[in-house]
């Protein structure tokens, strides 16, 4: 069986409010094993609504309609479902008592144009509503089953699992499952791991692969569909793992891991401590770290210097450095790792410095010019306490707040990366340069 949900509302088409009730819907129904074939958003029209109506019921399955329930004038779902059943509307004798004791609990008359809540069309009948005054309405029409629930979220989710749940657990899609999973990569392009799953990513085959992206994470998901659950589980988890390999360590979690969470997990079980110097990102590398709990265990803390002045009197930042290369600079990001790591006494000392414009950009170093410095506790042979340090030139691309977004996840991908003690090569975006030759360590 497949779906088909229509959302009504102006203020879904006009953009001022985000359809989630389809997206919710939907993902109730994948946990069902029933996959959706469309969502469709439908302004406050009763003409347009009709005709959405009819085109859903010429495919039999499942049709469930949000929103437009309500008692006022804008709110003309039932009228296009009569419309589109050619059916009368009738008024519901213990629907009208139902909505009157919703008033009565809150000490006041029903007034009168709530009555046409308890109105349907001939031949459906009405889905008592545990949370709102708007009941919904349910029918069978020509192998459809068709619900229609108020568009108010809570309400449509209470009514979802009261009255069409149980239904759908006795229609005998529930033998059928739908999984879905996620696995969050950063530090390659999507066409980048897209040509790493060549032929995982073919549409015929099941469980499917497909990418998605935002804020520079591209994540993978993976659905797998059978007729049995174990099966099914087994296949996905056969996928994530060819997946998993095949992407290597730019694999960070599943589902709703966060990278700044993967971090502190890793550096946590490996009782590793970081401390962070920033400049253009305004302590946002910070800031990801703290949100995640726990992350007292390994951030040690961090300074953010945004003048040159800044540079120098809290880190110690060379002022010829500064002077010679600029405060966007190789040896100037590297300083500073190492500062922030000697000063406090972390295992790894974190960097960044560069242009998140618009304005600021030259010719050499355009906007989105990022280094990002590493520093860590130079080996027996070195003085005790010592920093080495490495850095890695970013050219990224967005307005200011993305370029200081992706600047701080390849932050996060370069500590956890040099944490686990994988080469930073592997990151293509992450390029090393030769030193400047007139700084010496
Ligand atoms: P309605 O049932 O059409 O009167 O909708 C009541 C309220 O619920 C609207 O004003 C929206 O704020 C919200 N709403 C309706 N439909 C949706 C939807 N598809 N997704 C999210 N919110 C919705
Ligand atoms: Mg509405």
């Amino acid at each position: 069986m497949q779906a088909i949900i229509l959302s009504i509302g102006d203020e879904l088409v006009l953009g001022q409010t985000i359809d989630t009730n389809s997206a919710w819907l939907s993902a109730a129904l994948a946990r069902l094993g029933i996959g959706t074939r469309y969502h469709q958003t439908v302004a406050d029209d009763r003409g347009a609504i009709a005709q959405s109506t009819r085109r859903a019921l010429g495919h039999p399955g499942l049709l469930i309609i949000s929103g437009g329930l309500g008692p006022t004038e804008d709110d003309l779902t039932r009228q296009a479902l009569a419309d589109a059943l050619s059916a009368p509307l009738v008024l519901d004798a213990s629907s009208v008592d139902r909505i009157a004791g919703f008033f009565q609990r809150r000490g006041r008359p029903m007034p009168h144009r709530n009555r046409v809540q308890a109105m349907h069309p001939q031949g459906t009948t009405m889905i008592a509503n545990g949370c709102g005054t708007a009941p919904g309405i349910r029918a069978t029409v020509d192998g459809t089953e068709l619900y229609v629930v108020p568009g108010v979220p809570s309400e449509m989710r209470a009514m979802f699992e009261a009255s069409i749940l149980p239904d759908l657990g006795t229609t005998g899609a529930s033998r059928h499952v739908i999984l879905t999973t996620k696995i969050n990569t950063f530090g390659l392009g999507e066409s980048d791991v897209a040509e790493r799953l060549g032929d995982l990513m073919a549409r015929d085959r099941n469980p499917t692969v497909g990418t998605t992206v935002a804020d520079a994470v591209v994540s993978v998901r993976v659905r797998s569909e059978g007729p049995a659950a174990e099966q099914a589980g087994a296949d996905l988890e056969g996928t994530v793992d060819a997946v998993s390999r095949l992407l290597g360590p730019v694999v960070y979690g599943r589902d709703d891991t966060t990278l700044q969470q993967a971090l502190v997990q890793f550096l946590r079980v490996n009782t590793m401590t970081v401390a962070t110097a920033e400049s253009c990102t305004g302590g946002l590398v910070g800031e990801m770290i703290t949100e995640v709990p726990g992350s007292s265990a390994v951030y040690q803390g961090g300074w953010v210097t945004y003048t040159d002045a800044m540079k120098v009197a809290q880190l110690g930042i060379s002022k010829t450095a500064l002077a010679l290369h600029g405060a966007v600079s190789q040896p100037v990001a590297r300083q500073m790792a190492a500062a922030a790591r000697e000063k406090t006494n972390a295992d790894i000392g974190v960097a960044l410095t560069g242009i998140a414009g618009p304005g600021g950009g030259t010719s050499d170093k355009p906007v989105g010019t990022v280094w990002v410095g590493l520093s860590w506790e130079r080996g027996e042979d070195g003085g005790a306490g010592a920093s080495e340090t490495d850095a890695f030139l970013l050219s990224l691309g967005g307005d200011r707040a993305t370029v200081r977004q992706r600047a701080a996840r390849a932050a996060l991908q370069i500590v956890r990366f040099h944490a686990m003690g994988v080469p930073i090569d592997a990151l293509p975006s992450a390029v090393r340069q030769p030193m400047p030759s007139d700084v010496t360590a």
